[in-house]
C-alpha cells in the first residue's frame, strides 16, 4: 500500500500532538519547525510549569467571531481522553483543585522531553531550523517551499504554526498568509492575554504596587465585564492577573478604536459604606493625622498618594478640615479609580493571539479548509482565543487532534 505523506507546519502544541495522532503505520509524517527545537512556547508556558490543560472547558473561556467551533472541537478531545493520550506517552498529569492541569514533575520540560521522545519512537521526522512559507498546490498534491526553493510533495498538509503572540519564541504570520494564499480569510489580529498601557503618567507612581483589586472594563462608557485578581502598576500600566484576564477583550475593543478604560476599585470585597465610617471616626479621633496618613492606614503608601493626586487633593491636609462632600469623593477614588487604556503592551508581552483565519471555511468536525481538499488548520491560527486557565493549549491540542485523526484516513 502506498504510504500517505503528511507535513505538518509548526513543532508547537497543536502541531505536536498532530504529529503523534496523524503517524500511522501507512503515513510517513514531516514535522517543520522553524526555530532550533520543538515546543518553545511550552517551554515558557505558565512561568515555566505548563499549565497545560484544564478540567472544566466551556464555550465562554474563548473568544473569536464563532466560539460555538471551538466548543465543539473541545468536545472531541476532553480532559480524560487527553489525559489517557499523555499516560500513553508516559506524562503524568496534576489537576489541581481550581480545574488547572500541569505536568506531574510541574515542568513544562517534561512535556516537551516526552513529546520528543514519543516522536522519536514513532519516526516522525522532525525538521527544525526548517520554516515552511508557501505551499501550492497542483492536481492533488501539495508542495511546501521556503527560500532555499523545495522541501518536499505532500498528500496532506496541517498548518499549526500559530500567530503572532511572542515573536520571540518563533510566532509568525506565516501560516495566516499561506491560509490567505488559498482564499481563506483573516479576521484583524489583536494581542491577547496581554499587560495594559494607560493613559497619563499617574499609574508611574505607583509603579512595582502588585495588589488584590477588582477591574471592570469599560468600551464607550458600557460596563463589559469585571474580574478579581493581581493588579502590578508598571512603568507603562498595569499587569497582573487580572489585568491579563480582562485585557484579551479590552484589546478586541481597541482594534476598532473605541473608547476603553478600566476602574480600579482598590479595596474589594469591603463595603464603601464602611470606609466611610472609617473616615469618619478618622475625623473625629485622630483629628492631627494628614489625609495621607489616613489613607495609607488603607491601602498601600503609593496608591493612597496617587488616590489624593487623581482628585487634586493636598496630601499634607489635616483629616479634619474635610467636608463629608470631599470625604465621599475620596471613597469614590478609592472604589472607582478610573484610566483609559491607550494601547496592549503589544504582542511581544502578549500570552496569546486573537483574531486569525476565520473558522467559517474550516469544516469543523476535520479541521479540513473548505477551499482547499488535503489542507487542514489547528491552534492559534485561528480565530480562536482562551482566557487564562489552560484553555488556550486545551484548544491547541484539541484541533490538532481533531485534524491529525482525519488526515491519517487513507481515503
Ligand atoms: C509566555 C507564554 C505563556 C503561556 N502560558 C500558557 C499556559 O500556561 N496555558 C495555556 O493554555 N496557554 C499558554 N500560553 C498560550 C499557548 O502557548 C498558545 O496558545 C499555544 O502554544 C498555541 O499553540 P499552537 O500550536 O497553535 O502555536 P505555537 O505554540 O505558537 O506553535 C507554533 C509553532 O510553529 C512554528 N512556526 C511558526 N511559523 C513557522 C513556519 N513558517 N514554518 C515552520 N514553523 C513555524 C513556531 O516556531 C512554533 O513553534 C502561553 C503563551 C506564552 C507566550
Amino acid at each position: 500500500m502506498k504510504k500517505l505523506k503528511i507535513a505538518i507546519v509548526g513543532g508547537g502544541a497543536s502541531g505536536l500532538i498532530a504529529a503523534v495522532v496523524a503517524k500511522k503505520e501507512h503515513t510517513t509524517v514531516d514535522l517543520y519547525e522553524k526555530n532550533q527545537s520543538i515546543g518553545r512556547k511550552i517551554l515558557a508556558s505558565g512561568n515555566g510549569r505548563c499549565n497545560i490543560f484544564n478540567t472544566s472547558v466551556s464555550i465562554n473561556d474563548y473568544y473569536g467571531e464563532d466560539i460555538s467551533f471551538a466548543s465543539k472541537v473541545l468536545k472531541r478531545l476532553d480532559f480524560n481522553r487527553f489525559r489517557e493520550f499523555c499516560l500513553n506517552m508516559g506524562l503524568l498529569l496534576d489537576v489541581k483543585d481550581d480545574g488547572r492541569v500541569y505536568p506531574l514533575s510541574d515542568e513544562a520540560k517534561s512535556v516537551v522531553n516526552v513529546f520528543r521522545a514519543y516522536l522519536d519512537k514513532l519516526n516522525v521526522n522532525i525538521l527544525t531550523n526548517t520554516p515552511v512559507l508557501e505551499i501550492e498546490k497542483t492536481d492533488a498534491k501539495f508542495t511546501l517551499f521556503n527560500d532555499d526553493g523545495i522541501l518536499g510533495e505532500y498528500d496532506k498538509v496541517l498548518i499549526a504554526s500559530g500567530l503572532l503572540a511572542a515573536p520571540q519564541l518563533g510566532a509568525s504570520k506565516d501560516g495566516a498568509n499561506m491560509a490567505l494564499s488559498f482564499g481563506h480569510l483573516l479576521n484583524p489580529v489583536y494581542p491577547a492575554l496581554v499587560p495594559l498601557e494607560l493613559d497619563g503618567t499617574l499609574f508611574r507612581r505607583m509603579e512595582g504596587v502588585k495588589m488584590k483589586a477588582s477591574i471592570a472594563l469599560y468600551v464607550d462608557n458600557k460596563k463589559k465585564g469585571e474580574v478579581l485578581g493581581d493588579i502590578l502598576f508598571t512603568k507603562y500600566g498595569v499587569s497582573g492577573f487580572a489585568v491579563l484576564d480582562i485585557s484579551s477583550q479590552a484589546s478586541f475593543y481597541l482594534k476598532s478604536s473605541r473608547k476603553v478604560e478600566i476602574s480600579i476599585n482598590l479595596l474589594p470585597g469591603i463595603e464603601k459604606q464602611y470606609i466611610g465610617s472609617r473616615l469618619a471616626f478618622a475625623q473625629k479621633n485622630l483629628k492631627e493625622y494628614d489625609i495621607l496618613t489616613v489613607l495609607s492606614g488603607m491601602l498601600p503608601l503609593k496608591v493612597a498618594k496617587a488616590v489624593l493626586i487623581k482628585i487634586g487633593i493636598d496630601a499634607k491636609e489635616t483629616v479634619s478640615s474635610f467636608n463629608s462632600k470631599s470625604i465621599k469623593q475620596i471613597v469614590n477614588e478609592m472604589f472607582n479609580m478610573r484610566f483609559e487604556v491607550t494601547a496592549t503592551h503589544g504582542f511581544k508581552y502578549a500570552e496569546a493571539c486573537g483574531g486569525g483565519v476565520k473558522t467559517d471555511d474550516i469544516c469543523v468536525n476535520t479541521m479540513e479548509s473548505k477551499l482547499a481538499k488535503g489542507l487542514y488548520f489547528a491552534g492559534e491560527v485561528l480565530d480562536i482565543v482562551g482566557a487564562r486557565g489552560g484553555f488556550n493549549f486545551a484548544f491547541a491540542f484539541a484541533s490538532g487532534y481533531v485534524a491529525a485523526s482525519n488526515m491519517a484516513l487513507s481515503t
